[in-house]
């Protein structure tokens, strides 16, 4: 099916802000969505920049530009995680809370949409260094966070500690505890057990059912991974139990290979030593571009944005794309995917379960009653199995690809808060 996409607004230099409002214009139109909802939800509710003053170790000040933006509130606080990376733009923190509020939409819960994040290189600070940062990061925010209002969470580069220095800061100036404002947490101080692999869970629920779809039997299927970050390793470590072959995997440094499969603990613990994937001794050196385009039947971009484009989407082999990264894919690509028969489970979708744990979180920081991670993982994979069928049901009735399907769930939703709650004053 050829696109509607308004290409006009995607230009060559692909930014992903003007991205995000594209697939949102694009699914305005598929449903006929009201023109001032539209507009409404267009443009982020609240964007705020920030200052970071931040002493590092050899004494001198570095002011690092942090942002925080809220998207959507419609359905309740804003939800999302920070992210602390050397290409941070205040476009990408835009387009990735608008992200969050379609996700916390098609899983259906009660958040709206936000993100946050700080132009910095995280790898080459002290964690005396990155602890004052995220500290000060926290009071410039604190003006708009909080259990009811904005939860944060981590994203690319940010850890249970950070989530942890987070809540301390917001907590000690507030005089007292308060672990409902931001998830992610470590279990010791009110984070939910299941969070850590929840994003990889999700996704793996997901590609279960995919696979279901298209007739494939899981056991001995083949996934590969770009990506080893939190989504990344718990994706090779879920996918391999579940009976999946991992045969390639990558990390910012470089890739490896292996088509009878990669000992997947023995990875983990050769990353955790040297800090990478590359170099392994269970298979062979495998570079970014390679890994995208090997034979599998389960691909996991879970890195970065735009790493899926109309340049490589014809050499694709994958059958399933499970989106565990935000935006690894460019919509031209999108539909060269669609048109090619492989079925793409958008990030909105296939990354939902880092979030939708985070509200399982927060229900019980409020609520002050901690479940047991059965009872995380079965909520999990009931929501997650739902958003799916939900998703798979619109794609099947409009003939459009699983993106333009998921959108058409939840844009729905957010359009019929945003209407009935109507426009103060
Ligand atoms: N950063 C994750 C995401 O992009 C998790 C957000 C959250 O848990 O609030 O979905």
């Amino acid at each position: 099916m050829s696109s509607t996409l308004d290409r006009s607004a995607v230009q060559s230099e692909k930014n992903v802000w003007q991205m995000a409002q594209a697939q949102l214009d694009d699914v305005a139109k598929l449903i006929g969505l009201d023109a001032s909802v539209h507009a409404y939800l267009r443009v982020p509710k609240r964007v705020l920049t920030v200052s970071v003053p931040c002493e590092m170790d050899d004494r001198t000040l570095r002011v690092f530009e942090g942002y925080r933006v809220q998207h959507n509130m419609s359905r309740g606080p804003a939800k999302g995680g920070i992210r602390f990376h050397p290409d941070v733009s205040l476009d990408e923190v835009k387009a990735l809370a608008m992200w969050m509020t379609w996700k916390c939409s098609l899983v259906n819960i009660p958040f709206g949409g936000a993100k946050g994040g700080v132009i910095c290189d995280p790898k080459s600070m002290s964690m005396r260094e990155l602890e004052n940062m995220t500290r000060r990061y926290t009071t410039e925010i604190s003006i708009i966070i909080g259990p009811e209002k904005d939860i944060p969470a981590p994203d690319v580069y940010t850890t249970p500690q950070i989530m942890a220095w987070i809540m301390d800061t917001y907590s000690m100036q507030k005089g007292y505890s308060i672990p409902g404002v931001v998830t992610g947490k470590p279990i010791a101080i009110g984070g939910s057990l299941g969070r850590d692999k929840a994003t990889a869970r999700g996704c793996l629920v997901v590609a279960n059912e995919a696979m279901a779809e298209i007739g494939r039997n899981i056991n001995g299927a083949t996934a590969s991974i770009q990506g080893f970050g939190n989504a990344g390793m718990h994706s090779a470590e879920l996918f391999a139990e579940a009976g999946y072959k991992i045969v390639a995997v990558s990390d910012s440094r470089g890739g490896v290979g292996n088509p009878k499969g990669l000992d997947v603990g023995k990875l983990i613990a050769f990353k955790q030593e040297t800090g990478s994937v590359s170099g392994f001794s269970g298979g062979d050196t495998m570079s970014n571009k390679e890994i995208l385009e090997c034979e599998c039947d389960v691909l996991v971009p879970a890195a970065l944005e735009k790493v899926i484009t109309a340049e490589n989407a014809p050499r694709i082999r994958a059958k399933i794309i499970a989106e565990a990264a935000n935006g690894p894919t460019l919509p031209e690509a999108d539909d060269i995917l669609f048109d090619r028969g492989i079925m793409v489970l958008p990030d909105i979708l296939a990354n939902a379960g880092g979030v939708t744990v985070s509200y399982f979180e927060w229900v019980q920081d409020l609520q002050e009653d901690f479940w047991d991670e059965d009872k995380v993982n079965e909520r999990l994979k009931r929501k997650m199995t739902k958003a799916f069928s939900e998703t798979l049901e619109q794609s099947k009735k409009l003939k459009v690809h699983m993106r333009r399907a998921a959108y058409v769930v939840a844009v729905s939703r957010v359009a019929e808060a945003t209407k009935l709650r109507g426009v103060y004053p």
